[in-house]
């Protein structure tokens, strides 16, 4: 089975403005659409079964619209991580309702919503997650971000979030950390009960097949996921890359969808 952990759709009364504002905000241009259709089909091209669509908010006030919505588009193709904010009070009752709702996990973005994901105020989302419902994590720095930003999602913070919580299911997404590989490399990579994505927008090729089959090495094989962060980058392009690593078939089935598929129990 194939699973891509990480895409983004909207629904489609906002899904162009959204895309505008996530080309402005990343630099990137979209491969396609951005919403519900453009995903399946794109998936249907690509041979992708399942994909995790990561809902991602501004502000507090918008995290119960968002999961309201990523609830409703639950199906046998997607997989829904729910929203949730720093800013919002009542961050655990959301967690809450989430999984009542069949939700598997949740998506945090530390640089976007400017938190550190060690602050205890976000303790008790992580206590509400247990041992069965899946962080994805936003790791690293982001396109835009410049010299001197804080480093709100440093590999290291991430980590200490997961020594924290040793039952919390993590995947520290853009390989354990994005335009910081130095820094995943040294406090991240190779460590326990943190998986990886491969998500590299816009184009896994941009990271060269000796360094990601080094990063899958020291990581291991089993406890890395394909993401894509569609529709920033192609999940046809990204999955025939990892293909042709020179990787072993079975650790690349593993990567390319069993894995996921245990870890988050689909
Ligand atoms: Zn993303």
């Amino acid at each position: 089975m194939r699973i891509d952990v990480h895409t983004h759709v909207w629904p489609e009364k906002i899904a162009e403005l959204t895309r505008e504002a996530m080309a402005r905000d990343t630099g990137f241009q979209a491969v396609s659409g951005n919403t519900v259709d453009a995903l399946k089909s794109h998936m249907g091209e690509s041979g992708v079964d399942k994909s995790v669509v990561l809902g991602i908010v501004d502000r507090p006030d918008q995290v119960s619209r968002a999961n309201d919505w990523l609830i409703s588009i639950q199906d046998e193709m997607l997989v829904p991580f729910g929203a949730i904010h720093p800013g919002l009070e009542n961050k655990a009752d959301e967690v809450r309702r989430l999984r009542q709702a069949g939700i598997k996990g949740i998506k945090l973005h530390p640089v976007m919503n400017r938190f550190y994901p060690d602050d205890p105020q976000m303790f008790p989302v992580y206590e509400e997650l247990g041992g069965d419902m899946v962080l994805e994590i936003h790791t690293g720095r982001l396109p835009t971000s410049k010299p001197g930003d804080p480093v709100y999602a440093a590999p290291e913070r991430v980590m200490n979030v997961v020594r924290r919580f040793p039952r919390l299911k993590v995947i520290a997404l853009h390989l354990g950390g994005f335009y910081m590989l130095d820094e995943a490399e040294r406090d991240l990579l190779g460590r326990e009960n943190v998986f990886i994505d491969t998500t590299w927008p816009p184009s896994l090729k941009e990271v060269a097949g000796e360094t990601l089959a080094a990063i899958i090495d020291k990581h291991g094989s089993h406890r890395v996921c394909f993401g894509t962060d569609y529709p920033l980058a192609s999940q046809s392009a990204d999955s025939e890359y990892i293909q042709r690593l020179g990787i072993s078939d079975g650790d690349a089935e593993g990567i390319l969808g069993e894995n996921a598929r245990q870890f988050i129990g689909l």
